[in-house]
């Protein structure tokens, strides 16, 4: 049984590769000693500024566990490590023909969970392959010329493909580790396998995505792209075919439907065809750029060691009077903000960095929770008129073209010494009033929590940080309500999945909702082949 030891601590300038040594000399160990050695965990602490150290967890096999255990069993961070037990995947065969819908990480893990069991399915995505796709997404950004089915929501990959690419997640789930090797099998960056907040970057991700689409068209999959299905076809009460582009059908016994939160058009075809809605709360706010340089002194305090990597941060306050959250979300260290459009004449931010982090500016989502009691309409769509018209608002206020309207954060505050607006969100912002575009409700929270914000991160106020507006595609407004089989409830058959499903929020949790739904629809398999 391998042994998990805890708190061996690394400086900022010293390599992974000396923990062995570390280890043996901690433990007077000869390195010899050692079979297998592997960090598994690693997270900085920031306590004792700017003495900033790395604390590390690794997992390691010796050749005389028992004596180790006899003379080191008894200390804190030593501990016998019971490997969790991998997944069984027992080969199905079936005739069912399972169409998913969508590529993003519900979609495509859904996909790669299906092929463990030896099962194919028909793939259609909306949007473009992520090399086109990228293509379009830069010329919106450097043109303001719109793809309303290619962009930074749609196309393969996701919403997440254009995104810092992090992967944290709150859920505790024992699939986390199995969507990690996949990542990682598929060429993502080895050392998200251990960091406490692993990221992936854009960059990397979109080949990430690319060797996933190249795998899953090697194991059978049907892949078919500026494919959207825009209605569905019932037999006996279930869905029985899958309309793409208003045209062409595509029978099905299963339909796993992964749209993300920005498929509106999805969400008002299933209300008309009968799967039951639910409005659900998500957040709302703005976009806020500080330098880097400046977040790193506040987080890790002047004279820090340069090799620390960019500060991030995660902010929150309650308002006890409202029951409103204010919270920083999706924060991109060394990123930029990004168009996130998908609707012509609507803007919206978002953020995302390289795999090396390296722009100068730090951008997060400040946002605040609203509801059904916001929406102003008691439909279950009420939300996407909510979000659709802040965006509207938004473009109307940053006078076209798809620029954001922008303002400095003390200007928001209405502070004396505000400076001018700076911002790396392409294609450009308009210097506005954020009240203009933000319901009062939640201008009001952002004032008060930024200024706690500021009690928790000196220097967090300041005239050097700009807002952009507005942060709508938090998470998806509506939840498709699934049974316990997690097929929609009012359409059998239909498997709702990932955030667009209102079941998750994030590319790790999106993932392991895709994951759980092509399990519930292996296990039905199976379950199907027994009786027969
Ligand atoms: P999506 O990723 O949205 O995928 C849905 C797919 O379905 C899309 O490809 C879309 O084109 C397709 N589709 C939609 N409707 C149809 C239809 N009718 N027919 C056919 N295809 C359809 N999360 C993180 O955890 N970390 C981050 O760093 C992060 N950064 C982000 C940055 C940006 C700019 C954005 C926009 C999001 C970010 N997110 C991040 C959120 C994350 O991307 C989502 O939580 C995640 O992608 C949801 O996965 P999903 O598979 O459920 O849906």
């Amino acid at each position: 049984m391998p042994l998990l030891v805890r708190n061996l601590i690394l400086a900022p300038n010293q390599g992974d590769e000396l923990l062995r040594g570390m280890f043996a000399r901690r433990f007077s160990l000869d390195e010899r000693e050692i079979v297998d050695f592997r960090l598994v965990r690693k997270s900085i602490d920031a306590r004792r500024k700017p003495r900033i150290k790395f604390v590390c967890t690794v997992e390691c096999s010796l050749l005389n566990e028992a004596a180790f255990l006899a003379r080191h069993g008894h200390d804190p961070d030593v501990a016998v490590h019971a490997p969790p037990e991998q997944p069984a995947f027992p080969s199905l065969e079936s005739s069912q023909r399972i169409v998913i819908v969508g590529m993003g990480p519900a979609g495509l893990f859904a996909a790669l969970r299906l092929a463990e069991y030896g099962l194919v399915a028909t793939i259609i995505e909306r949007g473009r392959p992520v090399e086109e796709r990228s293509r379009d997404v830069q010329a919106f950004w450097s043109q303001g010329a719109l793809d309303p089915e290619s962009n930074v929501q749609f196309g393969e990959g996701g919403a997440g493909t254009f995104s810092d690419g992090k992967l944290t997640t709150r859920v505790n789930d024992p699939n986390i580790r199995y969507v990690l090797d996949k990542l990682i099998g598929f060429g993502a960056p080895p050392e998200i396998g251990c960091l406490a907040k692993p990221h992936i970057g854009t960059d990397r991700l979109r080949l990430v995505v690319a060797s996933i689409r190249r795998w899953l068209l090697s194991a059978g999959f049907d892949i078919r792209f500026r494919n959207r299905l825009t209605d569905l076809t019932l037999s006996g009460g279930s869905v029985g075919a899958a309309v793409i582009n208003g045209a062409d059908e595509l029978p099905c016994d299963a339909l796993i439907l992964a749209p993300g939160n920005s498929a509106r058009d999805t969400y008002e075809m299933l209300l008309r065809r009968g799967a039951l809605l639910q409005p659900k709360p998500f957040a709302v706010g703005v976009r806020v750029e500080h330098p880097q340089q400046l977040v790193n002194r506040i987080q890790y305090g002047a004279g820090h060691h340069p090799a620390l990597p960019p500060a991030d941060y995660a902010l929150a306050w309650n308002d006890p009077r409202t029951g409103r959250s204010a919270y920083s979300f999706c924060m991109c260290p060394g990123g930029v903000v990004v168009a996130g459009s998908s609707e012509t004449e609507g803007v919206v931010t978002n953020g995302m960095s390289a795999y090396l982090r390296n722009s100068p500016y730090a951008n997060s989502a400040l946002v605040v929770t609203v509801g059904p009691e916001d929406f102003g309409d008691p439909s279950p769509l009420a939300g996407i008129g909510f979000q659709r018209s802040l965006e509207r608002r938004a473009f109307e206020a940053g006078g076209g073209e798809y620029r954001a309207p922008a303002q400095n954060l003390l200007a928001f505050l209405g502070m004396k010494g505000a400076g001018p607006v700076s911002s790396s969100y392409c294609p450009g912002v308009r210097e506005a009033e954020l009240d203009r575009v933000l319901p009062t409700p939640v201008t009001d929270a952002l004032r008060e929590g930024v200024r706690h914000f500021d009690r928790k991160m000196r220097g967090f106020l300041t005239a050097e940080a700009t807002l952009t507006a507005p942060e709508t595609r938090t998470s998806a407004p509506v939840r498709i309500v699934r049974g316990e089989n997690l097929q929609s409830v009012g359409l059998p058959g239909l498997y709702p999945a990932g955030e667009g499903a209102g079941y998750a929020g994030g590319i790790m949790s999106a993932a392991l909702d895709g994951i759980r739904v092509a399990d519930a629809i292996a296990r039905s398999i199976s379950a199907d082949t027994r009786r027969a």
